[in-house]
């Protein structure tokens, strides 16, 4: 299987989101384990989707310690966040996401809610810190990620964009 065939085909059925909610919230209360997170991800496929995202996520915090600032993202919020954005760049809305992008880059920003969106590789050299225009204002519809995705877990109340 070669995952890198989804960035391009990323297709999430709600059953995948719910699984995945399921999950996150297991490892949430629970010691991770991958045998658990593969049993409760049913299928190969979906229990690799989970896995990138739980390691995406800790590379990320664990940059974020590393640079002494806020490291607070959960994965629950880090599904959410993806869930709202259809699994697409936050920027660009079309391309499937590629990568976890920092609206202010670290350290100045941290791995938090509301400053870890989607991002696509093209998006993304836009939004690098040593570009003048950054933030840009085309990014501007994905500052307060905070007040649209909401902290708490809102995979049964879906959010129409
Ligand atoms: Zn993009």
């Amino acid at each position: 299987m070669n995952i890198q065939t989804t960035h391009t085909t990323m297709i999430v059925s709600s059953e995948d989101r719910e699984i995945m909610f399921n999950i996150a919230h297991w490892i949430t209360n629970n010691r991770k384990s991958v045998k658990k997170i593969r049993q409760l991800a049913g299928t190969e496929e979906r229990y690799m989707l989970i896995i990138r995202e739980i390691d995406r996520l800790e590379l990320q915090l664990t940059k974020a310690r590393y640079m002494r600032t806020e490291a607070t993202l959960t994965l629950v919020e880090w599904l959410n966040t993806l869930n709202h954005f259809h699994w697409r760049c936050a920027y660009c809305g079309k391309k499937s996401f590629e990568v976890m992008s920092h609206i202010t880059p670290l350290p100045d920003g941290g791995t938090t809610l509301d400053n870890c969106v989607p991002g696509c590789y093209t998006c993304i050299r836009h939004n690098r810190k040593d570009n003048p225009y950054n933030p840009p204002g085309k990014f501007l519809h994905v500052y307060g990620v905070r007040e649209i995705v909401g902290s708490a877990d809102n995979f049964s109340h879906p959010i129409n964009m």
